[in-house]
């Protein structure tokens, strides 16, 4: 990524633009896979924290399957040359429609709740399912990204294994799978194993059970030094607590992992313009050319990016708060300390790979911006730069 210069990219792009690199990408997979020492593994990619059709295409030519939460998802894979037994379809709360249309797309099914459980077991009693668990356990982290605690909607509830075993067993179902996914944040790799031992102990009920996908989860570092998910360490200890339940067992399951973050969110920077330097009794704002409808993360869930002056890197550093030009409370950062910013400067704003483009909106009646990849030592446009003609393309002009 260094070798490419980003002011480069921005003249030739212009800003506001997203930057991918594919080695970084490749290096985070690598390590991944790498960390967990068991006969049978694959790791997903949980798309939704990068869906861009090259990113997918990066990632299935890396060996990765893909993990998704909606039909559209699923399309996206399947046109990205993934084969629908490397997909897993994880979704929450969709409708019987279009579980319909996954089944006849030939993916891997999740369920989470007993209603859908129910269905299949009528509907599709041959078609194999694999069944979400919510081990209520919290992970660590910030409560809204947390989604295995007591109140969360995720998942069936492990209190609830009876019943659960009682729909099986009367529709003679294909159980081929268990699934958790207890959110963002693994802060403590024992509350992990622990949450992971009880989603064993549901296996043990199922006899046709080959797979067990124990989600995601993974930290990345914000900061220099920040908390992360330490995936070596972590492989290793799993890899023992799995590798002792499988010979316990006498069956080699398939562990599944489908980190979405830890794959991407370091190989991404945002790159935006500062329009406005504003000196106010308290504060001094830079006002750049974006706002929470490119990159919603710190207004949403209070999510930290690292925001430096790439334009001006020796100059004097400053405190600044950073905003964008939303309607609406737009505030990327308070307090940071940047090198003197000036009109027009580039700001870069790291971690933008995971959940950042994805989660960008045309708010404000702005478009969405450029992504750009850095690959093999050049730069490839991804997705071009919405223009007028994108606001309005779903908009019949009616006479009023
Ligand atoms: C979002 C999601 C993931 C990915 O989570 P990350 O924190 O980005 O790694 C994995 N599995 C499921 C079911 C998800 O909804």
């Amino acid at each position: 990524m260094q070798s490419i210069k980003m002011l480069d990219l921005v003249s030739k792009y212009e800003a506001p633009l997203y930057v991918y690199d594919s080695d970084k990408i490749a290096a985070n997979y690598n390590d991944f896979v790498n960390a967990f020492k068991v006969p049978k593994l694959k790791v997903h990619y949980a798309c939704k924290a990068l869906s861009n059709i090259t990113i997918l295409k990066l990632f299935r030519s890396l060996g990765a399957g893909l993990d998704c939460v909606s039909s559209q998802e699923i399309r996206l894979g399947l046109l990205a040359g993934f084969k629908p037994e490397d997909i897993l379809f994880t979704p929450n709360n969709i409708s019987e429609a279009e579980y319909d249309h996954t089944v006849s797309l030939g993916v891997n099914i999740t369920v989470d709740n007993f209603e859908m459980l129910e269905y299949f077991g009528s509907t599709y009693p041959e078609v194999p399912v694999c069944v979400r668990i919510n081990p209520h356990m919290m992970a660590g982290g910030n409560r809204k990204i947390s989604v295995g605690h007591i109140g969360s909607k995720f998942g069936i509830s492990i209190h609830q294994l009876p019943l659960l075993e009682r729909i099986v067993n009367s529709f003679k179902m294909n159980i081929n799978g268990i699934h958790v996914h207890t959110g963002s944040d693994i802060l403590d790799s024992e509350i992990f194993i622990k949450a992971a031992q009880l989603i064993l102990s549901v296996v043990d009920k199922f006899d046709t059970v080959k797979f067990v996908d124990f989600g995601s989860g993974f930290k990345v570092a914000y900061k220099e030094n920040g908390l992360h998910t330490d995936i070596a360490e972590f492989g290793e200890e799993f890899s023992t607590m799995f590798n002792e339940y499988c010979e316990k067992r006498g069956k080699q399951y398939e562990l599944k992992f489908e980190p979405g973050k830890y794959m991407v969110s370091d190989a991404g920077v945002f790159l935006a313009r500062a329009n406005v330097i504003k000196q106010t009794p308290a504060t001094t704002f830079v006002g750049v050319d974006s706002g929470m409808n490119h990159l919603i993360r710190p207004m949403f869930y209070d999510a930290y990016h690292e925001i430096t002056n790439i334009s001006n890197p020796e100059g004097k550093k400053k405190i600044y708060s950073v905003v964008g030009y939303i309607c609406e409370n737009d505030t990327f950062g308070v307090d940071r300390q940047l090198s003197q910013v000036r009109k027009d400067d580039i700001l870069q704003f790291k971690n933008a790979g995971a959940y950042c483009f994805s989660m960008s909106s045309n708010y404000n009646s702005r478009y969405r911006p450029a992504e750009v990849l850095i690959h093999n030592g050049k730069d490839y446009l991804i997705r071009e730069r919405e223009q007028f003609d994108d606001l309005i393309k779903n908009q019949p002009s009616i006479e009023i």
